[in-house]
């Protein structure tokens, strides 16, 4: 190694070191090995060039955008070295077919919701969203420094990935509706375009839940295929004009509290990373993951006041519809104890985690937040 490799090399360890502070990670507690030997398949400096498959289409400015900026980090961290090019979905493989993709080394990376993979094992759920879940702020507290990288980890060994959170759009809106929902009784058999595993809890309440891709919502919303659909939250959904053909807009989305999306990453790649390439992986991620809330926060309330000035009309669930969902929702995971073992060792500590946050978070967080909103300013 010459002089100025080494000189080099120490920038990115002193870089590496303060990035891994800022991730105030538990394990992160031993400082970052220097830039000296580093014996596995991908010696720091060297030059890679990795394929990331996105589940989404780059409309989504937001959550596409988090894969954007994790590949811009990785970049500008390894000196430009360590190069990903981030692929839409479909571009590669279909959006689905990603969890293959990163497991199967296709690709080293995706990036994705891993709900979409509630058909294959409802476990990969608690990585992203389940109803009457986590908040987003709880659920990174979970991932960090709670047990939930570790218990996911362990998840997804079995299938070669290795997952790190990138990302949370945080409680999404309970979608657009045709017709107005004055009690639970109007959620039986309505055609409802639902993403990921909350259709499981709204089938319970009679509701045929629909899986249509984004771009074809609008049209079945229209021609009345379904009675409703949700999407994500105002600066998503205002870009797809459904208040146009479904006036009613109500909240919360009770299903998708906090969803996270997740870095999916290649086992065998990511053990062939050096040790430095490997924390660069880390804190992008994570500056991705505190970047994608930032955005949304900072963009829904501007949208929600252009929707409302568009004459949406914007409703809350009504209690007994919150009410019969949390009951649906309690038999859902209630039978997945009692069936699913992988299920249950994650969703035991998930949940314990959520009743001691909410035990606290009910304290100042809520008084705050509600004096705060209450307030003239
Ligand atoms: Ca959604």
């Amino acid at each position: 190694m010459d002089r100025r490799s080494v000189v080099k090399g120490a920038g990115i360890a002193s870089v590496l070191a303060a990035g891994l502070a800022a991730c105030g990670k538990k394990e992160d507690a031993t400082p970052v090995a220097p830039a000296a030997p580093v014996a596995p398949a991908v010696s720091t400096g060297s030059e890679i060039r990795w394929r990331l498959a996105s589940s989404f289409p780059k409309a989504l400015d937001t959550i596409y955008g988090a894969a954007e900026t994790f590949a811009k980090k990785v970049g500008e961290l390894s000196g430009g070295k360590f190069t990903i090019t981030v692929h839409a979905g479909g571009e590669l493989m279909p959006a689905g077919g990603v969890l293959d993709g990163a497991s199967n080394g296709t690709v080293e990376m995706a990036h994705t919701a891993p709900y979409y993979f509630f058909g294959k094992d409802p476990t990969f759920a608690l990585d992203c969203a389940i109803p009457f879940g986590l908040n987003s702020r709880q659920m990174t507290a979970w991932m960090y420094q709670g047990n939930g990288l570790k218990l996911t980890r362990e998840f997804y060994a079995k299938v070669g990935i290795v997952n790190f959170p990138m990302g949370n759009t945080g409680a999404q809106m309970g979608g657009w509706y045709r017709k107005e929902i004055k009690s639970v009784a109007d959620l039986n058999g309505l055609k409802f375009r639902v993403g990921g595993f909350g259709g499981k809890v709204l089938a319970k309440l009679g509701t045929v839940p629909q899986n249509i891709p984004g771009g074809e919502i609008y049209t079945a919303l229209e021609k009345g295929t379904i009675d409703a659909a949700e999407w994500v939250g105002p600066y998503d959904d205002l870009k797809l004009g459904f208040n146009k053909v479904a006036p009613f807009y109500y909240y919360p989305g009770w299903w998708e509290g906090g969803p996270q999306l997740s870095l999916y990453v290649n086992q065998k790649a990511y053990e062939g990373l050096s040790a430095e390439y490997k924390a660069i992986v880390e804190c992008a991620a994570a500056f991705a993951h505190t970047e994608m809330q930032a955005k949304y926060d900072a963009k829904n309330p501007a949208a929600l006041k252009t929707l409302v000035g568009q004459g949406v009309k914007l409703r809350p669930f009504p209690n007994d519809v919150l009410g019969a969902a949390f009951k649906a929702a309690q038999e859902v995971y209630k039978e997945l104890n009692d069936t699913n073992p992988a299920w249950k060792k994650i969703y035991d500590d998930y949940s314990a985690f959520r009743r001691e946050s909410n035990l606290w978070f009910r304290f100042t967080e809520a008084k705050f937040d509600s004096f705060m909103q209450s307030q003239k300013l």
